[in-house]
Formats: C-alpha cells, structure tokens, sequence
C-alpha cells in the first residue's frame, strides 16, 4: 500500500493503528497477506516499523519542510484539490510546487521499489490517492513485474475543467500506467475517460478497458468507497453512545435539529447551508425555538490561507444568525463546534438528528453521511438525510434521500423544512432502505472488488 500517511497515530498510550474505514478494512487482507505500507511521516522521533494490531511492515518516507510546503499544501492541496472538485475556490497553478510533487512522488517510488525489492514474489501495488497520481508511471518502470492500482477518493473533474492544467497530460500518463484506476462512481470514471480521449487520441475506450496505443491495457472502474457498518452498528447501540444521546435529548428537549458534520472545507458547502438555515427562521417565525442547528466543524488545513478565510467566515454567519435569532434567556439556535468530537458523542449526534444535512458544493463520495444512515437504522430511528446532488454517495441513495442543490440556497431552506415535515413511517423506511444499501456495499467489499479488477486487469510482461 501506498499512501500519503502512514496508517498509524501517537497517542497518550504510545502507537496505535489509526481509526477509520479504509485501515480496518485492509486489516483482515493484510493479516492473511502480510503486507507493506509506504507513507509519509512527520513524527519527530519517527514511527516503529511495526505498530500492534496492524499486521504490516511501516516505511516511513521523510520530507523537509519544503517538500510539505510545495507537494502536499501547495500542488496537492491548493492546485488539484480546488481543480478536481470543480474550482470549488480558484487553484493556484504554481511551477516550483509541480517540480516538488515530481521529486516527492519519484521519492515514494523510489522507496515502493525499495520494498518490493525485499519481498521473494513480486507483491502487488496498490496507491492511493490525488497526492501520488505520478506513482503508477514512475513504479511501471521501477518494477515492471507487479500489478498496480490506483485508487482516486476525491472527484474527476470533467474535462473542460480538468485540462486547464498545465501538466494534465502528464497526470493522465502518470495514472494510465496502472492496471486499473479505480473512481467512487461511474460519472468520476466517465470524466477520467474523456479527458483521456480529449487529450490522447491514440486512447480507446472499450467498455471499463481503455486501451493505449503501444497495447497495453488498463481498467477504469467505479468503486464505491464505503464504511464498516458492523462498527457504527455497535457504536450506535454501545452504553457510552446511549449515555451520550440520553444527555443531548435532555438539552435539546422539545427541539427538532438539524445536525452538520464535517471537516472545516470550503468544499462542505456549511455556508451556503448556514444561509439556508437562516432563511428557513426569516420565513417560518413559528419555527423558531423549535429547530436547533447543530455544525461539528473538524478543523482541517489551518495553515492554508482560503481555509483561515473560511473560518472567519462561517463564524461571522453563526454569529449573524444568532445575533438576529437568539431570544434573551433561551438557547441560541446555532451550536457551532470548531472541534472534533469522540466517536460515542459523534454516534449520539447521529442518533438525534432528525435531520441530517450533508450538502457538499463537491465531495469524492462523503462517508457521513453512509455513518448516519446506519447508526439511525440500528436503533430504529427516522432521521432525515438532505443530500446533496453534487457527492458521490448520492449516486447509492437515489430518491430516499431528500436530494438538494446547494448552490441553491432558498430551494435548499424549502427542502430543509420538506425534509423536517416527512412522514414518520415513510421517514424510517427510507433511513432502512438506505442502510441496506450501505450494508450491501461495505468497505470490505470496496477492498475486495479493488484488489480483484488490479488483478484481473493485470498482464504479466
Ligand atoms: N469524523 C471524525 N471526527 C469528528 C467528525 C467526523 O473522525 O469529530 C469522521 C467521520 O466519522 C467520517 C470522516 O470524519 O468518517 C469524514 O469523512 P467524509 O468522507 O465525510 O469527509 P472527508 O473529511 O473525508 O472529506
């Protein structure tokens, strides 16, 4: 595996195997396996090369502060991010970052190649990820003899946007080296295939095959990324959720709410929905008291300038709102929360919304709202899932969810009600329809139909 990040963290107990689904997922493959993880790591003292309960080898790769400065906050986050998630904000284009994604991911090909060197039977490759989209090509030629994936979690832009990239061919011939290339949903994959066929007229496109000029091979597939849905099961029904959900009923006591959660991203669309809230209170006075509006906002990339913005923003607009709605000796109707939350207290937000509001301007796929809909499902519950058009889980929900615009903020306040003053029968089936897709289609599932379409899109050289 090769990815940004090792999948581990420090600590007040020492070293452990980062929470999440992409890791416990890989568990059970890697236990059977053995397995290899190539990353990056800022750890001052360095991580072990073995970390308990994670069956596989770590292998650090070092950058200084210049290679952070120009591979990861500037090229990958500042010029692919914005880019791939439709300009969003605009990217800043920037030739010394270019030329310092280049090195650093020739350094993590260099190290991949390192490691795969030690190992008798030549493993397979798997890289994840925008940050090392040169990867495949660079390792193609390092070791010819393995089979490569690429995983892409964030969007494909279409190609009218994509090829404004200086270097777009050069991404694309970094990608089209693997055996296959692996996209949240088909409309991700389509993009990524028409921007080939824009930019590469020798490409042909077959079906999932895109076959290259010199004859080789390679698969473009959509893979739905998705959660452990046994974990949020007991998460949702543990005594330290149901301890946290008892104390949230109590404060919230005679209120609907509407519940936000998401990384501080200019791309979650919190303030357009922060607006929308604030027009649903303007137009509908008897509401007021009645709704709470709860945002988990997890801080995320503070050292980059659009994201400080950001914040001072969407605190001027809870501000704003409470300013103009709170009444004298009652609660304010927007709990804003610029933290992360522990899991049980985030499994007890879950439990109480009865309106979920995952309204991304563009997001890859939005695992938040696949949580949601499970946690409410295990417990009974009838929540409501407003879902925005523009993220990739909105591909699996169909009409079960209450699908808005949120770029639309007025249709989005109406939809926000709509969704409030659903039926309660109609409400739970929905949140049940939707968890059985979510259960159907697992992360271990995704790791599974990944791992098989690398190896069957493999043609031994
Ligand atoms: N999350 C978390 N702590 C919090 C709030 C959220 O760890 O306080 C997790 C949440 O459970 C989810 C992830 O952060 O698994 C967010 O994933 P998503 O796909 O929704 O968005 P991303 O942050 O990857 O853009």
């Amino acid at each position: 595996m090769v990815a940004n990040r090792l999948p581990v963290s420090r600590g007040p107990e020492g070293w452990r195997a980062a929470a999440g689904g992409l890791v416990t997922a890989l568990r059970p493959v890697i236990a059977e396996t053995g397995g290899a993880w190539v990353g990056w790591d800022d750890d001052p003292e360095g991580v072990p090369p073995r970390v308990e309960g994670l069956d596989c080898d770590l292998h650090p790769v070092t950058l200084s502060a210049h290679d952070v400065q120009g591979y990861y906050h500037g090229f990958a986050n500042r010029t692919v991010w914005p880019l791939f998630h439709d300009l969003v904000v605009e990217p800043v284009v920037d030739r010394a970052w270019w030329r310092t994604y280049q090195d650093v991911n020739r350094r993590f090909a260099e190290a991949t190649a390192e490691v795969v060197a030690q190992h008798d039977e030549t493993p397979l490759i798997w890289v994840q990820d925008y940050h090392l989209m040169l990867l495949p090509e660079m390792l193609r030629s390092l070791v010819p003899d393995a089979p490569i994936g690429f995983f892409l979690h964030v969007p494909f832009p279409p190609p009218e946007l994509f090829i404004r990239l200086p270097w777009r061919d050069r991404l694309l011939n970094g990608l089209l080296a693997a055996d296959s290339i692996g996209f949240h949903t088909a409309q991700y994959r389509d993009n990524f295939v028409r921007s080939v066929q824009h930019l590469f007229t020798g490409v042909t496109a077959l079906g999932d095959l895109l076959i290259r000029p010199d004859g080789r091979q390679v698969r473009a597939v959509a893979h739905p990324i998705s959660i452990d849905t046994e974990e949020f099961g007991s998460l949702a029904t543990s005594d330290e959720t149901q301890h946290e959900y008892e104390a949230l009923k109590e404060q919230f006591d005679g209120r609907r709410v509407f519940l936000g959660v998401d990384r501080l991203d200019y791309t979650k669309g919190i303030r357009h929905r922060l607006q929308s809230i604030e027009l649903m209170l303007e137009r509908e006075p008897e509401l007021r008291g009645k709704v709470a509006f709860v945002q988990v906002a997890v801080p995320s990339r503070d050292d980059v300038q659009e994201y400080r913005d950001l914040r001072t923003q969407v605190e001027t607009e809870v501000g704003r709102i409470n300013g103009r709605f709170t009444e004298p000796g009652h609660d304010v109707p927007v709990h804003y929360l610029y933290r992360g939350v522990p899991r049980e207290k985030l499994g007890a937000y879950y439990r109480l919304a009865d309106v979920m509001c995952v309204t991304p301007l563009k997001d890859g796929m939005n695992l938040v709202a696949k949580e949601f809909v499970v946690v409410q499902a295990a417990t009974g519950g009838d929540g409501a899932l407003l879902l925005s058009e523009f993220c990739g889980a909105a591909a699996e929900f169909g009409d079960d969810a209450v699908r808005c615009n949120p770029f639309d903020v007025e249709g989005q306040s109406e939809l926000m009600e709509s969704a409030l003053a659903l039926d309660e029968i109609e409400r739970k089936a929905r949140i049940r329809r939707m968890a059985e897709v979510v259960k159907r289609t697992d992360v271990f599932r995704w790791v599974t139909d990944e791992l098989a379409d690398i190896e069957e899109g493999f043609t031994r050289p």
